[in-house]
């Protein structure tokens, strides 16, 4: 089964709005050599930067995305953003329980739930992150965590609005990517914990992806795009990963 590979631009707190529009035509135009596989790109800025974006995308079928969202339609949830008002700015995707939210926000399995759920209700897609701390690689339980973080998919089917990204918390921007054999070896994992889901469901890869490994990490069989931090803040970087990647499936 061919599955959708998608490169994923999480830009987290950076750029101002101002630099913001540029960045889609370049990345257009630095795609225009890419090689000849269907791809998909979306781009997460920060919430402020989503309606000078979602704009300059209409030309480029680049994909809009946010790095949050809110647990419900409205109501008392101060400094939090509607999925529909997500919606509304043109986001077909949300990011929810990346790294950073759960390890220096403290979001717990519980509260992303909330969140997708809402999120999901609204139409948005959803672009899951688990992944296991270094102490907890070191102490063998790389299993057992993301087992207990996609547990929170258990009873539910998000069919086409779901993917997963894997994102090993050591490697997020540490410049250590995991190697492509331990990247295939938790995606491998992940897919077969999904059931008869797992066949159509991307898996990206995320964590210090760059041009140089893109190539190898993408070429494993499990490996269905990546989510990208730092090497997405500058086109031509990104588009250097998009190419290298899609380089090994061609
Ligand atoms: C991320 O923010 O999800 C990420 C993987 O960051 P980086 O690519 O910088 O490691």
């Amino acid at each position: 089964m061919s599955r959708n590979i998608i490169f994923a631009a999480n830009w987290k707190m950076n750029k101002s709005v101002r630099e913001t529009p540029d960045f889609a035509p370049r990345l257009k135009a630095e795609l225009a050599n890419a090689p000849k596989v269907e791809f998909e790109v979306v781009i997460a800025p920060p919430a402020t930067h989503l309606m000078a974006l979602g704009p300059a995308l209409k030309s480029t079928g680049f994909k809009l995305a946010a790095q949050n969202c809110g647990q419900g339609k409205s109501g008392a949830f101060t400094g939090e953003i509607s999925p529909v008002v997500l919606k509304e700015l043109g986001c077909e995707y949300v990011i929810l329980g990346h790294s950073e939210r759960r390890h220096v926000y403290g979001e717990k399995d519980v509260l992303i739930l909330a969140r997708l759920k809402a999120a999901v209700d609204e139409g948005l897609k959803v672009i899951l992150c688990v992944g296991e701390k270094l102490e907890e690689r070191k102490a063998g339980k790389t299993f057992s965590v993301i087992e207990t973080q996609m547990g929170i998919l258990n009873g539910l089917n998000l069919g086409a609005q779901l993917v997963v990204a894997y994102e090993p918390v050591w490697a997020i921007g540490t410049g250590e990517n995991a190697t492509p054999e331990q990247a295939q070896e938790v995606h491998a994992f992940i897919r077969k914990g999904l059931g008869s889901a797992g066949a159509s469901t991307p898996i990206q890869y995320g964590g210090s992806v760059k041009p140089e490994n893109a190539a190898t990490l993408l070429a494993k069989a499990d490996v269905d795009g990546f989510l990208v931090g730092g090497a997405s803040l500058e086109a031509g970087t990104f588009a250097g990963v998009i190419k290298n990647g899609l380089q090994s499936r061609t």
